[in-house]
């Protein structure tokens, strides 16, 4: 993939003009913002227009225009959907870094950006801003605050972030797990894991459980301390150089715990996993992110090689026998198990740079699959996004509360008991919206249910 700096012409030389585009439409059905705001300006297509015409000289890209990129969420959808091969993933992140140039945006919409991207890439800051917080958030206060309305005077964006609010668990303030945690049993493999920034703090159990269901299927787990944001937050958003930089820091972490004499010992590892889907696309692409330096280009590609999804990698690997044989039914709401005649039913949620960005639909399902007595069944928009998009529904609240809502109200429509999510950010948007569905169902990682299976819990 190529990524156009800021600096270089508009898009890469003729990728517009020589876009392939026949402008047929069949990609506005998959499209989330095209759902939501029912204007062509607002589909792929529209935007594709838009940015031949700019290519052309004949329209500026003004504030007016370029919100009509920024509803764009990113999602790839159109890209799976379109029949003639037009890589909009490639012609969105080439315009995403000049929709940041400051006269696009209010003042308060630089600042609330300025704020999210010092912020959630670094978990030591967004750790201390959490820590009173874990007075008020999941607490009788909180839902008071909310019922009350008065939580609207936070204004629409902070009011969005209060909603993304979990309750904080203490793990997620307590020291880090340790550099290196042994396989259980016979070791089949060497893994580094990337621990995300936003997931070690708000939802730190699936860490915990993608380290033990690792370990148990004999797999040893090398975690690099320090390790910040991959980059993938600031990459969705055109913020080149933060990318760059978030991107040299994850590498260098990882580098300083491998090697001889260091934490976790001298042998390479055979991948670098991670339990938050939309970081894997992103780290995919380090080498492409990093190629303006020749020498961190290429232990960016070495590094690129090496990332796959927890739930690729262990279906590519296969679940160790002994895992296997513990794997009983997980146990229905009324706490009785799954059965033959009674199956657990899930409902898988894709996250669109999973499925659209990596092309990995059917082995998370394959590998849920293993646990004695699921069924997997399928929402009926299984590929269009849940409204979360990165900070998304944080600068576009309106829109991703509406794509929230319709996620939600599917996946509870489906009829399963279950929905599975393997990328944080569309844990926290669904579980937001469930409570406002007339069928709530929980919402768990892939690696806490086979976990969960193995230990009978
Ligand atoms: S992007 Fe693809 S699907 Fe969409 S209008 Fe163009 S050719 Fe058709
Ligand atoms: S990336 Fe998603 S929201 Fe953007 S144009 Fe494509 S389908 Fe629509």
């Amino acid at each position: 993939m190529t990524v156009t700096q800021p600096d270089h012409p508009f898009l890469t030389a003729g990728a517009v003009a020589t876009d392939p585009c026949i402008h047929c439409g069949f990609c506005l059905p998959s499209c989330a913002s095209y759902r939501v705001l029912g204007s062509e300006m607002d589909s792929p297509r529209g935007r594709i227009h838009m940015l031949k015409a700019i290519d052309r000289g004949e329209l500026s890209l003004d504030a007016t225009v370029a919100s009509h990129f920024d509803s764009c969420l990113g999602c790839l959808a159109c890209v799976s959907a379109c029949p003639s091969g037009v890589r909009y993933d490639e012609l969105i992140a080439a315009t995403r870094p000049r929709l940041n140039a400051p006269e696009l945006r209010t003042p308060w919409q630089r600042s609330f950006r300025a704020l999210l991207f010092q912020l959630l890439p670094y978990p030591a800051r967004l750790r201390a801003l959490l820590q009173p917080l874990r007075l008020y958030a999941g607490t009788p206060l909180q839902a008071w605050a909310r019922r009350s309305g008065l939580t609207r005077l936070l204004g629409p964006q902070l009011e969005a972030m209060e909603r993304l609010l979990p309750a904080l668990q203490p793990e997620a303030f307590q020291p880090s797990a340790p550099v290196l945690i042994p396989a259980q049993g016979q070791r089949r493999h060497r893994v580094g894991l990337v621990t995300g920034c936003v997931q070690r703090l708000f939802d730190p159990a699936v860490n915990r459980a993608a380290i033990e269901l690792l370990s148990a299927n004999g797999i040893e787990v090398v975690i690099a301390p320090e390790q910040n944001c991959c980059g993938a937050m600031t990459h969705h958003q055109g913020e080149l150089e933060q990318t760059r930089a978030l991107a040299k820091d994850l590498l260098s972490s990882f580098e300083a715990v491998i090697g001889p004499g260091r934490a976790a010992g001298p042998e390479p590892l055979d991948a670098v996993l991670v339990a938050a889907s939309g970081c894997g696309h992103t780290l995919k692409q380090l080498d492409a992110i990093l190629a303006e330096e020749p020498e961190w280009a290429v232990r960016g590609s070495a590094f690129a090689g090496q990332v796959a999804d927890i739930q690729e990698f262990l279906h590519r690997v296969g679940l160790s026998p002994g895992f296997m044989d513990r794997l009983q039914p997980l146990r229905h709401n009324d706490g009785s198990p799954a059965s033959a005649d009674r199956p657990l039913r899930l409902v898988y949620h894709d996250a669109c740079h999973m499925l659209h960005g990596q092309g990995l639909g059917q082995q998370p399902r394959q590998l849920l699959r293993q646990i004695p007595h699921v069924r997997i069944v399928e929402a009926v928009e299984a590929g269009v996004c849940c409204g979360s998009a990165g900070i998304y529904n944080l600068v576009q609240p309106d829109e991703a509360a509406e794509l929230g809502r319709i996620k939600a109200a599917d996946l509870s429509g489906s009829g399963a008991d279950l929905a599975v999510s393997a990328n944080i950010g569309c844990t926290l948007q669904i579980r937001q919206h469930m409570d406002g569905t007339t069928r709530p169902i929980p919402v768990a990682h892939p690696v806490e249910l086979l976990l969960r299976s193995a230990s009978g819990a």
